[in-house]
């Protein structure tokens, strides 16, 4: 398998750069013209690198980037990022110099916070733009839409403030006929005709995320907020007969050492896997839960070690895990051929006709793919292929 791999460290992540110039690409067909694309590209862009991944993204058609915090965003600054940038909540009000000076917009739903912004602003001699949020039903961010007018009233008047968007959260956008669902999307329809027959500015409405961009077209609006699917992962079932995506990250390691240890002996912490016959050999992988390979996944995971899968033993550790090969194996795993020191292990990703996707890892340890990539950590090095 032909892989490039960091100098100090027998352990990291790739990431296919194509991968995700596809991905983006495929969603921005999805777009109407004219409908705006912002990528989000929040928790270092799910774990596959803010910077490397908001170029290019860029390139395939994003319009704008959306951030969680404001230290994410004066990153993508940093990193050579123009487009505008959307947090997609508030910060603390000692972060408003930040915002301004790196052009990072809040998301807005406090007065309090709205009008300390647009003071800031003001003193800087500077425009401080911002998305409003409407809870229209997922009770986590924003103005309730029966008080959206009248927010927008009582922060109107300052000449720092301008409203560049007006936004909502779906929390069931993945399900297909939701009752839920559509009366979020209604909720989202009145304010921003409420706002607009009072005459005020609503900038870009938005609310589709992934799984709403690719199931609901309707609701699209001015702009689509797409995250999970530009990294190459279905947001939900109901989503993959509909796109077709290439997963951009895979997470390997080498083999740091190979030992036969006889019938009877334990492997790991709490020697929860005992050696069952004298074929099985035992090998050792520099990657553990301090690098985002979550403990719970002990004695309940594959590798893939020259192109067969393996079962991991004993307990995941810190900084290492442990797998076996029954090297006399003529079943569920191909024969498998010895394992050496330095053979490449593939813990998610494909190698050759064998595949590790982030959805087995997730049900196996019972999350999602999202927290499965997330999770990945910035120990490991990302290599861009
Ligand atoms: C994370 C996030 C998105 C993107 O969600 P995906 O499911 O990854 O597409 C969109 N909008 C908001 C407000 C978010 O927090």
């Amino acid at each position: 398998m032909p892989v490039t791999y960091p100098k100090n460290r027998w352990a990291w992540v790739e990431v296919s750069l194509a991968a995700i110039r596809k991905n983006t690409r495929a969603f921005k067909a999805l777009l109407e013209p004219g409908v705006k694309m912002m990528c989000a590209v929040k928790a270092d862009a799910y774990g596959h690198g803010a910077v490397e991944c908001a170029k290019v993204m860029r390139q395939a058609g994003a319009d704008q980037f959306a951030v969680a915090t404001v230290d994410e965003g004066i990153e993508l600054r940093r990193g050579g990022i123009a487009e505008p940038i959307l947090m997609l909540n508030e910060s603390p009000l000692e972060s408003l110099d930040d915002l301004l000076e790196y052009d990072i917009m809040p998301a807005v739903y406090d007065s309090d916070f709205a009008l300390a912004y647009g003071e800031r602003a003001v003193a800087l001699g500077k425009v401080g733009r911002y998305h409003l949020a409407v809870d229209t039903g997922m009770s986590r961010i924003g103005v309730m839409p029966e008080d959206a007018v009248e927010f927008r009233h009582m922060i109107e008047f300052h000449r720092g403030l301008e409203c560049a968007g007006t936004f909502t959260h779906f929390a069931t956008a993945d399900v297909i006929g939701d009752w839920d669902f559509k009366q979020q999307a209604q909720r989202f329809a009145d304010t921003v005709g409420a706002l607009r027959q009072a005459g005020l500015e609503v900038g870009l409405a938005h609310c589709d995320n992934t799984p709403g961009t690719v199931l609901h077209p309707e609701y699209h609006y001015d702009m689509c907020r797409v995250g999970i699917g530009l990294y190459g992962l279905q947001p939900a079932e109901t989503t993959a007969p509909r796109i077709s995506l290439t997963p951009a990250m895979s997470v390997r390691g080498r083999v740091t050492r190979v030992a036969n240890p006889a019938v009877g002996e334990g492997v790991g912490y709490g020697l929860t896997y005992r050696v069952p016959k004298p074929s099985i050999q035992i090998a050792t992988v520099p990657i553990g839960y301090a690098d985002g390979l979550a403990r719970s996944l002990s004695n309940n995971m594959d590798v893939i070690v020259n192109g067969a899968r393996a079962r991991q033993v004993g307990r995941i550790c810190m900084d290492q895990f442990m797998f076996a090969v029954d090297v006399n194996s003529v079943r569920a795993y191909k024969p498998a051929q010895p394992v050496q020191r330095g053979d490449i292990v593939t813990i998610m990703g494909r190698d050759g006709d064998e595949e590790i996707t982030a959805d087995e890892l997730a049900a196996r340890r019972d999350t999602i793919n999202y927290e499965v990539v997330c999770n990945f950590s910035e120990r490991l090095d990302r290599i861009y292929v």
